[in-house]
């Protein structure tokens, strides 16, 4: 079910300080999609997943769940948390350790006064569907953190929601479990075909997870799109540094063609992915690590290629990290394996101009 907000805010005042949580913040998070709020600490994640539940009041604003309005400040509506048919997995567990996982897993139907036999069926089933099976009569709390956290997934699934929403769901868990985990959750939810809201810090997960992803800062949705589009085609210098390492330039736009566009740096005059900038704007070059690449390959035509003096180079499995020293710019590259260089000597870079975004300043 689709979830749409619209011009919402929240401020927080403590300790005489006041704090803009959530900025006018517009967001459609489409039906049957997993959709990921991605930010550093306090950019205002949280709150807005808070405020979706029900659990914070904000101060304007409407969120409508499909074509329910749920909150309104002009409307004067607030449907409380628990008519809005939504699941919530948290960072911390939040399972009872004195019930066993099919207590756990079956309160919400308990608390509902579902009959026993459909109790039993739709724990069986959410059981299954988490691979927790034979382990319902077990105390929660013997579980290991990975199973602990598939338990509360069961119990948010029981209750049938319209729209499942996750804080943080894999950050206790050790680097392994937390790959495993991520992997179940995107299978699950992808056979499932529920809406997902997830919370996170961290790129990688929202990467691997999401259908679309959207990049919050001091309150504000920045931009949204799907991980490709993030990664590769940011329009804001935040959000290419945020979602991934990337090399910064400052730059002026020299010249636009329809297929690329010129920019002067400190690299040299670079030819760049086509961008609406004017002639003579002040632009940022972005360029991923992984695309500045010393090779021996043959490259197409209308590659930059430019001189740089490798200052260090470290290898970390398939190719060497180099840091190149270009003018007086440094850059983070790639060289492959194959070529025969050390610190100190001159190479050739290529960069690929579909790779090097601008990124109006
Ligand atoms: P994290 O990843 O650390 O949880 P977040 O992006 O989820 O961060 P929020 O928890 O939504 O951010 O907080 C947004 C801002 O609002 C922060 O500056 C935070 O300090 C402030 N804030 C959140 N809750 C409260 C509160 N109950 N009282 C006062 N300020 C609050």
């Amino acid at each position: 079910m689709e979830i749409r907000i619209e011009g919402l805010c929240k401020t927080y005042r403590s300790e005489g300080r006041t704090v803009a949580a959530l900025d006018h913040v517009d967001l459609t998070i489409p039906a049957n999609e997993i959709f990921t709020l991605l930010g550093p600490s306090g950019c205002g994640k949280t709150t807005l997943l808070r405020c979706i539940v029900g659990l914070e009041t904000p101060d304007a604003g409407e969120i409508r769940i499909g074509d329910e309005i749920v909150w309104s400040a002009e409307r004067r509506i607030a449907v409380p948390t628990e008519k809005r048919g939504l699941g919530m997995v948290f960072q911390t567990y939040a399972i009872w350790p004195h019930l066993s996982v099919f207590d756990n897993i079956a309160y919400p139907l308990q608390v509902r006064g579902a009959p026993r036999a459909r109790i039993r069926e739709k724990v069986a089933q959410a059981l299954e569907f988490v691979q927790l099976r034979g382990v319902e009569q077990q105390p929660a709390t013997r579980l290991s953190g990975g199973q602990q956290q598939r338990v509360a997934l069961a119990r948010a699934l029981v209750a049938e929601p319209r729209v499942i929403l996750f804080d943080e769901p894999l950050s206790n868990l050790d680097a392994k479990l937390r790959e495993e985990t991520r992997k179940l959750l995107r299978r699950f939810l992808g056979e499932l075909g529920i809406t997902a809201l997830y919370v996170t810090h961290d790129r990688v997960e929202a990467l691997a997870l999401s259908h679309t992803i959207a990049v919050m800062q001091a309150g504000r949705v920045i931009e949204t799109g799907t991980p490709q589009h993030m990664y590769f085609d940011a329009q804001h210098r935040y959000v290419a540094d945020f979602i991934g390492r990337a090399n910064q330039f400052q730059a002026i736009v020299r010249h636009r063609e329809s297929d690329f566009t010129l920019a002067r740096c400190g690299l040299g005059t670079i030819h760049c992915q086509a961008r609406d900038l004017p002639e003579g704007a002040e632009a940022t070059l972005c360029i991923r690590p992984e695309f500045i690449r010393v090779t021996r390959h043959e490259v197409g035509p209308g590659f930059n290629v430019i001189e740089g003096t490798i200052e260090s180079m470290e290898f970390v499995g398939e190719v060497y990290e180099a840091e190149i020293r270009v003018n007086d710019e440094r850059l983070l590259a790639r060289i492959d394996p194959d070529v025969r260089t050390a610190p100190g000597e001159r190479v050739e870079i290529r960069l690929d101009p579909a790779h090097c975004l601008l990124l109006s300043a």
